[in-house]
This record gives structure tokens, C-alpha cells and sequence, in this order.
């Protein structure tokens, strides 16, 4: 049997930025004419009614200035009012004797007699000094009209002037109104959608492509660019995203060579333990001296490993803010003394050249034990990196508010470019991979962490082959009563 064809019908996500910009500049465009077609179909009569009113009085005064000057200019000019504002005027004496009758500029008018009685005695009902009536006879009535009704000075005392408006204008006239409003409705609305499709159009563009690039990162390619033209709120997001993919590349690469350098690390270690023990079966175990030694050589590989777990620990600690401060006064110069005396025994021992020059008791507020470890990693450090030399000089300066302590080696050096990324985690030197120095990458990201947490500017300056200067500032504090 043949299968049937079924068209996959696509749903309209009606959440979607081009159908709530086509519903929303439809919807404008019905509301705008919506509000047209109500003010002309409800409020055009009332408001007609007040502009024919309007216009009937200023006649009226006009007509009253001129009146009654010369009967012939008076009938020329009133003849001409009349036809211009497409009125009726007709002035009556006070006994109802006709003086000036316009009814030939006012076609179509039958007769307006008794619409004149209506306002003569409206007129004289009232006590303002003119009147406006409309007069409709029913709901389609095309004679409706507006009487306007006052009194003028004239020779022989106040006469009475009648100013008859049409209210409507002819049937012709609307309708073709009408159909004016109809096509200006159908334009608005084609409007409105072609504004929606090409504003929809070129606001989803870069959202578009940047979801194509965001897709691209998500399988994992780091090259992909975020491109946000055209708007600066797309241009400022991909900027951000192409941050982000930049930080995350960094963090997939840092990773990987984590992986790299900790196996390696644990493996040298792991080695050496796995041999010295065999060793010690096989070979060195009934000769006491020997086996001590290669026990010894054991143990301070176990504490590598030690050593390496938990500065791991303690970065991921650093990472998710697990660690807090015991924060105390104590003095700087004490400390970096302490971590002068713990490796000045190299001096002797592996000929170094380690110095010490202090300044005055400079006092801080901070964690004791971190700020040691914080110098010592330097001064380790410029062990490790000192070279052929040996040279490290730890030096403290003092300044009016702050203690500054540098480190100071004449060994390999940092190139340039490599600077900055020393306080990343995982972060070796592309020369010290060459030399194949012991290292984890994590002493120093674990240095910037407990700077951090002291709010202390560090920094460092180095130049390859020559040496670096490693340091750190912290504020002084007053001495603490008892010292
Ligand atoms: P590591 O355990 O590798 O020494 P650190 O985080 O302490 O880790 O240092 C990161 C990297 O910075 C080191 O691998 C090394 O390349 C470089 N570095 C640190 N101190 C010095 C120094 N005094 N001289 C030269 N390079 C240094």
C-alpha cells in the first residue's frame, strides 16, 4: 500500500520575537483604526455641529459690523457671506418684517420658516444673546441643520439676525470619506505587517546567528566567533559570549594539561615508592643502613604526593570561596624572618646565596599562617627557578601606609607574553617544561587566592634568563597594645 504523503504542519511559536512583533504591529495598526472609525462614525456630527456653530457666530459678528450701512453694499456683501461659509442669513425687523433674505445662496433649502419661528422664540426664552439649535428630524435626515439666532442694532431699533447652517455634509461627500477611510485602513495594516516582517527580520538576524555560533561552541569548537552586528544590545551579548567561549577554551586547555602534568606528578612519585619497595625485598632489606635510606627516600615521596593532594584541595577550596581568614594583628617582619630561617639552611647546605633584609616592625591585619605560606611559595619559587647563580633575596620595604615584600632571583626568568597567566592554575612556564623542574602550576593561583582574600596588590616582574622579582603589598595597622 502506498503510504501517505502527510505534510509536516510547523506550529507558530507564538513566542517568538517575529510573531509577537507581527501580532503587536497588527494589533497597533486595528487599534489606530478601530479609534478612527469610532471618532468619525460616533463624535464627527458633534464635533461638525460645534465648528458650523463656531463659524455661524463669527459671521454673525461680522454681519453686525456691516449692518446696516448701505442697503445695496449691505445685500452684496451679505449675498457673498452667505454663498463663502454655504449659510443661510436671513435678518428679520422686530415685527417679523423681512429685511434681508439669502435663501438663493443656500441650495436645496425648502423653506426654513418655521425653523426661524423655533429660534425666534428660543431667542427670546433665553437670556443670552444668541442662540444655536440643531434641528434633525430623524436619525438619516439629510436637511439636519443648525440655527443660530441674534440681535443686531439696526435703524429703527434691534433687529433679528438667522444664520442657517447644514449640518451634514452631502451624502457624496461622506461616502467618499467613507471609502477613503476604507483604503487608508487596508494601507496601514499592509504597513504594519511589512514594518513587522522586516523589523522581526532584522532584530531575529543576529540572534539567529549568534544561536548558530552558540551551537557550534556547545560541540565543543572553541574557534567559533560570535558576530553581533548590527544592534549594540547584540553586539554587546556576542561580546560577552565571544569572552566566554575565550575563558572556556582557556579552562578545556588548562584542564587538559592538569590532567597531563597531576598524572604525571602522582606517577613520578607512585614510581619511585613502587621501586624503592621492590628494592628494598629484593635487595636492601637485611642491610639496615640501606633500607633506612630507602625508606627515607619513600616517605618524602609520600609526602610529595601529600604535598601535591592537598594543594589541590586547597585550590578547589579557593575556587568555591570554602576558606576563611583567621585574621589577627601580627607582625610582617616577624613572619618573613620565619621564612627566611627555614630556607637559609640551603645557603650551607646546596649553596645558595638566600639573603634577608628587613625594615622596622611593620604590622598587619591577616591570616598569619597564610601570609607565610604565601612567601614561602615565593621564596620556594626562586629557589626552584634560580638557576646556576643561586641568588634570592628577600626583601621587606616600608612605606607610610604599607609593607612591601619582594623576592628577588637572578635565575630563568618569565618571557614576556607569559607574564600574566603565571597566577592561573595549572599555569607552567613553557621553559620550565623544558627543564623538567618539579612543579604543580598551583602555587601561585593559590598565592593569588589568599591575596585576594587579603584585598593586597601583588604583582611580579621578570625578564627571561635574567630573573624575577615577585611581590606583594599589604596595609600596616597600628601596633597592638601588649607587644
Ligand atoms: P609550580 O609548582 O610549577 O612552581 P607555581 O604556581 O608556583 O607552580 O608557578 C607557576 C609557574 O610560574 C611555574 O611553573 C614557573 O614556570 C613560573 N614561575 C614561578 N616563579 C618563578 C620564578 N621565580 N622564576 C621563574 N619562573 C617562575
Amino acid at each position: 500500500m502506498q503510504p501517505i504523503y502527510q505534510p509536516e504542519l510547523k506550529k507558530v511559536d507564538t513566542n517568538s520575537i517575529k510573531t509577537t512583533t507581527m501580532l503587536s504591529f497588527v494589533a497597533f495598526a486595528v487599534i489606530l483604526m478601530i479609534i478612527v472609525w469610532t471618532l468619525t462614525t460616533f463624535f464627527v456630527d458633534r464635533y461638525y455641529s460645534t465648528v458650523r456653530a463656531q463659524e455661524a457666530s463669527r459671521l454673525a459678528a461680522t454681519i453686525a459690523k456691516e449692518y446696516p450701512g448701505d442697503r445695496d453694499e449691505f445685500e452684496v456683501f451679505a449675498v457673498q457671506a452667505a454663498s463663502t461659509n454655504g449659510m443661510f442669513i436671513r435678518i428679520d425687523s422686530p415685527s417679523g418684517k423681512v429685511i434681508f433674505d439669502g435663501a438663493t445662496t443656500f441650495k436645496d433649502t425648502g423653506s426654513f420658516d418655521h425653523d426661524i419661528l423655533t429660534a425666534k422664540k428660543r431667542l427670546a426664552d433665553s437670556d443670552k444673546p444668541s442662540i444655536a439649535i440643531g434641528i434633525k428630524e430623524n436619525a438619516s435626515d439629510t436637511r439636519a441643520r443648525m440655527v443660530y439666532a441674534t440681535t443686531i442694532a439696526g435703524l429703527r431699533g434691534t433687529d433679528y439676525l438667522y444664520i442657517i447652517a447644514p449640518l451634514y455634509p452631502d451624502q457624496g461627500t461622506i461616502q467618499t470619506f467613507r471609502n477613503m477611510l476604507v483604503y487608508v485602513s487596508f494601507i496601514v495594516l499592509v504597513i504594519a505587517i511589512v514594518l513587522a516582517i522586516y523589523l522581526s527580520k532584522r532584530i531575529t538576524n543576529p540572534i539567529e546567528r549568534i544561536t548558530r555560533s552558540a551551537k557550534e561552541l556547545s560541540r565543543g569548537n572553541f574557534s567559533v566567533k560570535f558576530n553581533g552586528e548590527e544592534f549594540t544590545e547584540t553586539k554587546e551579548l556576542a561580546k560577552t559570549l565571544n569572552q566566554a567561549s575565550y575563558e572556556m577554551e582557556k579552562t578545556d586547555f588548562y584542564q587538559r594539561e592538569i590532567i597531563a602534568n597531576v598524572s604525571h606528578d602522582l606517577k613520578t612519585p607512585l614510581t619511585m615508592i613502587r621501586g624503592y619497595a621492590e628494592k628494598i625485598i629484593d635487595i636492601s632489606g637485611d642491610n639496615p643502613e640501606k633500607r633506612n635510606s630507602d625508606l627515607n627516600i619513600i616517605i618524602s615521596e609520600t609526602e610529595r604526593l601529600n604535598k601535591l593532594v592537598s594543594d589541590m584541595m586547597t585550590v578547589s577550596n579557593l575556587q568555591s570561596n570554602k576558606i576563611e581568614l583567621n585574621k589577627e594583628v601580627f607582625n610582617f617582619v616577624d613572619v618573613a624572618q620565619e621564612v627566611f630561617e627555614t630556607f637559609e639552611i640551603l645557603n650551607s647546605s646546596e649553596n645558595y646565596d638566600i639573603s634577608f633584609s628587613g625594615c622596622k616592625d611593620a604590622y598587619v591585619l591577616g591570616d598569619r599562617s597564610k601570609i607565610l605560606q604565601v612567601m614561602s611559595n615565593f621564596v620556594s619559587n626562586a629557589v626552584k627557578y634560580s638557576g646556576d647563580n643561586k641568588y634570592v633575596a628577600i626583601q621587606l620595604k616600608r612605606t607610610n601606609k604599607k609593607v612591601i615584600f619582594h623576592c628577588i632571583d637572578h635565575g630563568v626568568g618569565i618571557p614576556q607574553d607569559e607574564l600574566q597567566h603565571v597566577w592561573d592554575r595549572y599555569y607552567r612556564t613553557s621553559a620550565n617544561h623544558e627543564r623538567d623542574i618539579e612543579g604543580t602550576g598551583l602555587g601561585l593561583s593559590i598565592v593569588k587566592g589568599i591575596l585576594t582574600l587579603h584585598n593586597a596588590s601583588y604583582g611580579v616582574t621578570s625578564e627571561e634568563g635574567k630573573g624575577s622579582d615577585f611581590w606583594f603589598e599589604l596595609e600596616t595597622v597600628k601596633k597592638p597594645s601588649g607587644e
